[in-house]
């Protein structure tokens, strides 16, 4: 998959977890990656360390996707970055499960609480970031996008399978569904646009409670048909996979990434 070398990357929420392994699996490839994040500049700043330690090439950019003077900010500075190039990749990897800053919307494992004790805040805050955000970067990104570009967007397998995060896996079950609508209206331009469903992955934030709670990393483990925890390079590995030319011709596809978890 060398061919990627030149070619220019959006990974949305990349100064940590999965979207951090996304941004240095791509700069591996010799991809220049704008490195997005919300809050967190000394993370998004090591991700960029990491990337030119490694030999590759990567900028830092913020914005709050839930602002939209933000996104203006976010787009003049990519374009800065970019340097009349195009962008090829965009990859909508940015979420929230939760508000951290919500004791009532957190649950003592991390996640998410039941319908009763959700507020219309938290709700709203999760499709602002998970769905708003996702679709105005998309939007944003159009005309930047050269022709056989790649949108790749981070779903969960939480669509698939019942696990306690509602308000959630309704935010990516509308990524599921904006996957094949865009790949249908953006094809024309020989634009793919795939969707990734992560299942539960380790050296995430999201998923420290698994090392907290005896027996956890056991249960899910063996709840996955490969018999492991994801890890972020597992997901960042099928980015890279759609981003090359190889997978040109997929496109509109929902691609689960959870090692065969819950699997009939
Ligand atoms: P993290 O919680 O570790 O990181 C989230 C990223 O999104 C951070 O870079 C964060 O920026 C950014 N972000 C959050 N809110 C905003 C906002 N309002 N504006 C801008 N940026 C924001 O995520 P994970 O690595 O756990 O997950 C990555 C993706 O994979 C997500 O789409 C998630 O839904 C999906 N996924 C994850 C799974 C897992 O097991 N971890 C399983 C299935 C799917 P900052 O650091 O600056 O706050």
């Amino acid at each position: 998959m060398t061919q990627k070398a030149g070619k220019t990357a959006l990974v949305t929420g990349a100064s940590r977890g999965i979207g951090a392994a996304i941004a240095r699996r791509l700069a591996a490839d010799g991809v220049l990656v704008a490195v997005h994040y919300g809050q967190r500049k000394s993370d998004a700043e090591e991700t960029v360390a990491a990337i030119e330690r490694a030999g590759g090439q990567a900028f830092p950019i913020r914005a709050d996707l839930t602002d939209d003077d933000a996104l203006d900010t976010l787009f003049s500075e990519l374009e800065a970055g970019l340097a009349g190039r195009p962008l090829n990749i965009l990859v909508n990897n940015a979420a929230v499960y939760a508000d951290p800053d919500d004791p009532a919307a957190m649950q003592s494992d991390g996640y998410v609480a039941g319908i009763s004790e959700i507020t219309p805040a938290e709700f709203d805050r999760i499709f602002a970031v998970n769905v708003r955000g996702a679709f105005f970067v998309t939007q944003r990104s159009l005309p930047l996008l050269g022709d056989g570009g790649r949108i790749i967007n981070i779903s969960s397998a939480v669509t698939r399978i019942a696990w306690p995060l509602l308000p959630y896996a309704m935010s990516k079950g509308a990524l599921d569904i904006m996957g094949p609508r865009l790949a249908n209206e953006l094809g024309q331009r020989g634009i793919t646009v795939n969707t990734i469903a992560p299942g539960i992955t380790d050296g995430t934030e999201a998923n420290t409670w698994l090392h907290d709670m005896p027996g956890a990393v056991e249960g899910v483990s063996a709840m996955t048909a490969l018999r492991r925890l994801g890890r972020p390079s597992d997901i960042a590995d099928v980015v890279a996979l759609l981003a090359s030319d190889e997978a040109r011709w997929v496109t509109g596809q929902l691609v689960d990434a959870s090692g065969g978890m819950a699997l009939a």
